[in-house]
């Protein structure tokens, strides 16, 4: 999904055009709350680069995916999913991604089932 300007609903929310419930923030990248939540936790960590898809991603990237991940487990701690939670990247229109700006959901307070729809 690209806005009129070029930018990504995700860039907007970066570049603070936009609110979101942002839930964590470092140099790297930005987490916030889904806006049509899955379940009673439902947040994005998204970097603050530019990559659209894990498809576009490339081994220069490895170190800031690790870093999204590890947000990822900073979330989930902060948030207290102490059940366990659910992480999801959806790549490409097969893979059910709808903004092309490479994201992680984190999903939790509810048990998950598999396998996925
Ligand atoms: P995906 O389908 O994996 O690309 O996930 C995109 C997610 O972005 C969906 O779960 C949407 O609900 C979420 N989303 C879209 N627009 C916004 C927004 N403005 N703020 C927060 N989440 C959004």
């Amino acid at each position: 999904m690209q806005m009129a300007t070029g930018k990504t609903i995700f860039q907007r929310i970066i570049d603070r055009e936009i609110p979101a419930e942002i839930v964590y923030e470092d140099e790297r990248c930005l987490a916030f709350r889904d806006i049509t939540p899955q379940a009673p936790t439902h947040v994005l960590v998204i970097p603050k680069q530019l990559i659209p898809s894990l498809a576009d991603a490339t081994d220069a990237d490895s170190e800031l995916l690790g870093h999204l991940l590890t947000a990822a487990r900073k979330v989930a701690v902060q948030l207290g999913l102490t059940n366990g939670y659910r992480t999801v990247l959806n790549c490409g229109r097969d893979g059910g991604q709808s903004v092309d700006h490479l994201h992680i959901h984190v999903l939790g307070g509810r048990p998950m089932s598999w396998p996925p729809g």
